[in-house]
């Protein structure tokens, strides 16, 4: 299996690239960040739940986005792999998706860590919440987004970076000049067929 963690701040590109690594390699992309927004619309009482905690910016708790993470793993046993979006934010998410995976008989192969400066995050969040409407691309909450990421996220990376699973990657560039660097990096990676 080819287990893919996409990751990077709110902003570096990750949906974005995503669809493309889905389309290459066939792989279920499961962005907690979209299932969560998914439980929103559905109006669901999970939905209700994690609402203003989403518009506020914060991060939702380990245990909501492990156990959506389990279920959906859970529903796509025959897959080739997964892409992991927006999943773990957590050093404690982290952890939990490597005895899940191992569960499975699998494991992350890799972790790609998009690499953005954070004035251009900001203008691209700003651009996409004009465009999208997505009640958190606004720029108090956008900041609140990175400081998160910073403070809570950041330590994902070196969690990988000691199994040896880190690649980062420049994400200022074309969407395809991004795309080319990710290939270029996955071509070393194992199970990579
Ligand atoms: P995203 O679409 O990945 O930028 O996520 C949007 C928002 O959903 C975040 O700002 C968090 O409030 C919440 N969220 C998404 N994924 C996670 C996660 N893995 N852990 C905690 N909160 C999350």
């Amino acid at each position: 299996m080819l287990n893919i963690v996409l990751f990077g701040p709110p902003g570096a590109g990750k949906g974005t690239q995503s669809a493309i690594l889905i389309e290459k390699f066939g792989l279920i992309h499961l962005s907690t960040g979209d299932m969560l927004r998914a439980e929103m619309a559905s109006g669901s009482e999970l939905g209700e739940r994690v609402k203003n905690i989403m518009a506020e910016g914060k991060l939702v708790s380990d245990e909501i986005v492990i156990e959506l993470i389990r279920k959906r793993l859970d529903t796509h046993k025959d897959a080739n792999g997964f892409i992991f979006d927006g999943f773990p934010r957590t050093i404690a998410q982290a952890e939990a998706l490597d005895r899940l995976l191992a569960e499975k008989g699998t494991a992350i192969s890799v972790m790609i860590s998009l690499v953005v400066p954070t004035q251009e995050l900001v203008k691209r969040l700003i651009k996409r919440g004009q465009e999208s409407g997505r009640a958190d691309d606004n720029e108090e909450t956008i900041l609140r987004r990175i400081g998160e990421y910073n403070e809570k996220t950041l330590p994902v990376a070196t969690y990988y970076q000691q199994q040896g699973k880190l690649k980062e990657i420049e994400g200022v560039g074309s969407i395809e000049e991004i795309a080319a660097r990710i290939q270029t990096a996955l071509q070393s990676v194992a199970g990579n067929a």
